[in-house]
C-alpha cells in the first residue's frame, strides 16, 4: 500500500518508472494530487495508468470539507472529514498581505492543556503528510486564490507528530508544489524541548512559535501538563539554541486568563524570566485574550490587556494583542470538532 498524495515529486517519479510508466505521467499525477482531485477525475490521465497503480496498492487521500463557516470578517473555518471519519479543523484568514491557512496535525491532542478544546477526548491518530497538504490544497480550491502563509496551530501538537510534519513542510515550500515561502509559516510548540533541537537542524527557515503563557514553572505546569516533563528554564535554553543554529527568531505565544496569568507581576516576571534565559535574542510576545471554552478560563478585560502588554513595552519587549478573526463563527480550534464530538 502507498499513499501516493504523501510522496515528493522525486519519489513519485521513482514509483511511476518502477511501474514502468514514462516519468511525466508523475508530474502530471503530482499536479492533480495538489490540486485536490483524487484519481476519478484526473482527465488527462489514462484509465489503464490508475488501474496498474490501484492494483499495486497505489491510492490518494484527500481531505473532505464536510462543514464550512463564513465570518462577517471573511474567515472560513472548515470542518474536513479525514478518510477514517476522523474530524479536523482548517481556518482561512484574509490579511492586505495575503491568505494564511491554519491547518491541523493530528486528529486530537495528547498534550492536556487545561485551556484547550483540542485535547478533549485526547490523540485520536496522527495526520499523514497527505491530509496536512490537502487540507490547504482544499482550501485553495474553495477560496479560489492562492495560499500565501500557513500556521500549524489548528489541532494537534505538530511536534509530536514530528517526521510527518517535516515532510509536510518541505513538500509544500517546494517549487514543483505549493511553493509557499518558508518565512510565511509558523509551527507553534507548546514546548516539546527534544525536537526543538531536532528542528533547528532541518535547514527550514520557518518560524517557530512557543506556546508560554506563563512565566512561573507553578503556574505553567498547572495550565499545560508538558511543563511538567520539561520546564521553563529548558524550554528557553532550547529557544535560545534555535536562535543561536537558526538565526530565526522566536514568537512567543501567551494567552492572558484573567486573575490566573494576567496580573502586572506575572508581566514583570514574564520579563525577568525571558531575559534571564534567552539572552541577546530579539524578544517579540504575542499577547491573545483566552477564549473561554467552557473549561474555567476568562479572558481579561481590555484594559488589563493594554496594562500588561505596555508593561513589556516599556521593557523592550515587544509585545502585540493578537486581533481575534472569526469569534462569530467559533474559529478558534478545536471548538468545532469538540461540539460534533458530543
Ligand atoms: N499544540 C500547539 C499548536 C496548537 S494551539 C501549541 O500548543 O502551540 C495554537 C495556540 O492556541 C497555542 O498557543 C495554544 O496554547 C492556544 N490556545 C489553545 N486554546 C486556547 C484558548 N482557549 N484560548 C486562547 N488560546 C488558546
Amino acid at each position: 500500500m502507498k499513499d501516493l498524495s504523501s510522496l515528493t515529486l522525486s519519489e513519485l517519479q521513482q514509483y511511476i518508472s518502477s511501474l514502468e510508466e514514462p516519468a511525466y505521467r508523475a508530474k502530471q499525477l503530482y499536479g492533480w494530487i495538489r490540486k485536490g482531485v483524487g484519481f476519478e477525475d484526473m482527465s488527462n490521465v489514462p484509465k489503464k495508468l490508475i488501474e496498474k497503480v490501484e492494483n499495486n496498492g497505489g491510492y490518494v487521500r484527500t481531505a473532505k470539507i464536510n462543514k464550512r463557516f463564513e465570518s462577517k470578517d471573511g474567515t472560513i473555518k472548515y470542518l474536513m472529514e479525514l478518510f477514517d471519519g476522523e474530524l479536523i479543523e482548517s481556518v482561512v484568514m484574509k490579511y492586505k498581505h495575503g491568505n494564511t491557512i491554519c491547518i491541523s496535525t493530528e486528529a486530537g491532542c495528547a498534550m492536556g492543556c487545561a485551556f484547550c478544546a483540542s485535547t478533549l477526548g485526547g490523540l485520536k491518530r496522527r495526520l499523514f503528510p497527505s491530509e496536512m497538504l490537502s487540507q490547504v490544497a482544499q482550501a485553495q480550491k474553495d477560496i479560489n486564490d492562492r495560499i500565501d502563509g500557513i500556521v500549524l496551530m489548528g489541532i494537534g501538537e505538530p511536534l509530536d507528530n514530528y517526521d510527518n510534519v517535516i515532510k509536510f513542510l518541505r513538500i509544500v515550500g517546494s517549487e514543483d508544489s505549493f511553493n509557499i515561502g518558508y518565512r510565511h509559516i509558523s509551527l507553534s510548540t507548546c514546548g516539546l524541548v527534544d525536537r526543538i533541537y531536532d528542528l533547528a537542524k532541518e535547514d527550514l527557515p520557518i518560524t517557530l512559535s512557543i506556546s508560554l503563557h506563563a512565566s512561573s514553572d507553578e503556574k505553567r505546569s498547572a495550565m499545560m501538563p508538558i511543563n511538567r516533563k520539561w520546564n521553563i528554564e529548558q524550554l528557553l535554553t532550547a529557544c535560545s539554541d534555535y536562535f543561536k543554529t537558526t538565526g530565526r527568531r522566536i514568537s512567543f505565544e501567551y494567552s492572558l486568563a484573567s486573575g490566573e496569568n494576567d496580573s502586572t507581576n506575572d508581566a514583570h516576571n514574564l520579563i525577568n524570566t525571558l531575559k534571564k534565559y534567552c539572552k541577546g535574542m530579539p524578544l517579540h510576545v504575542n499577547l491573545i485574550p483566552i477564549n473561554a471554552t467552557g473549561r474555567g478560563f476568562a479572558p481579561p478585560d481590555k484594559d488589563n490587556i493594554y496594562v500588561f502588554a505596555s508593561i513589556l513595552n516599556n521593557a523592550h519587549i515587544t509585545a502585540t494583542v493578537r486581533r481575534t478573526l472569526g469569534s462569530d463563527i467559533n474559529a478558534s480550534c478545536g471548538q468545532l470538532r469538540a461540539g460534533e464530538k458530543k
